[in-house]
């Protein structure tokens, strides 16, 4: 039977990375996308409980949804595909890299969290956007890793998050495995009123250049490198456990 792939994103159905990542994946397999109407960067790995969802099919086999990235994943999956369900969810290409502490933010990640969930292999492609926008090349990078884990499949619970450095195919420096890094933002809280005279706040700044921590996410897109990182669904601080333990509890 013909392999079965899922497509979200966060940044919109109409966004362009969801197109090139459409376009990039010819051939690979019966293409279904899933994706919020509207823009849901940052919406993390929420899910809409307190109201209805409206499912639109804007071009056969091409859904928008009123929900959040993880909203298309589960209606995907257990509604749209009930009958057949996806081989395979890819979500991107994002626009903006998803380095460091940005997965526990990112709609797109969030999106591969719930399909790993589901039970099915996922990914989250990133392109570290600077001027240029090489989605074509996020693009054929997200056909390699797709046919990659269509092959071998993935490590139980674990999802792959993908950043591309904005590059031209032929310029990128290779694949690298790579682990989570860090990546700060600017902390300025921007205070203004608006036109009836209230005040109001904008947050959410610029990426501070922090440093590159060696063989991390961040490090490697910096040096050109397409960052593969595998990523747990276990949250746990292994580490954490023994000296937690030793706490003097009370029974
Ligand atoms: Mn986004």
């Amino acid at each position: 039977m013909k392999t079965k792939i899922l497509i979200t994103n966060d940044d919109g159905f109409d966004a362009s990375g969801i197109k090139e990542l459409e376009a990039g994946l010819v051939g690979l397999g019966e293409l279904t996308v899933v994706a919020p109407d509207r823009e849901q960067s940052a919406s993390g790995h929420s899910l809409t409980l307190q109201r209805p969802l409206r499912i639109h099919e804007r071009l056969p086999n091409r859904y928008a949804v009123d929900g959040t990235p993880t909203d298309c994943v589960f209606l995907g999956v257990n509604h749209i595909m009930r009958d057949h369900r996806p081989d395979l969810v890819i979500s991107g290409i994002n626009r903006g890299g998803n380095l460091g502490d940005d997965i526990t933010y990112s709609g797109t990640v969030a999106a591969a969290f719930e399909a790993t969930l589901l039970g099915i292999p996922a990914f989250a492609v990133s392109l570290e956007i600077s001027r240029e926008r090489h989605f074509a090349t996020a693009a054929k990078v997200a056909y390699e890793v797709a046919g990659k884990v269509l092959e071998h499949g993935l490590p139980a619970a674990t999802l792959l998050n993908v950043n591309v450095p904005d590059l031209p195919w032929e310029k990128l420096a290779g694949f690298r495995i790579t682990r989570q890094g860090k990546r700060s933002y600017s902390d300025v809280v921007r205070e203004n009123l608006d036109p009836r005279g209230r005040q109001y706040y904008w947050i959410g700044g610029e990426v501070l250049q922090g440093e590159d921590i060696e063989g991390t996410d961040a490090a490697l897109v910096r040096a050109g490198f397409v960052s593969i990182t595998p990523i747990h669904l276990d949250l746990t601080n292994y580490r954490a456990l023994k000296p937690l333990e030793n706490w003097e509890w009370s029974c």
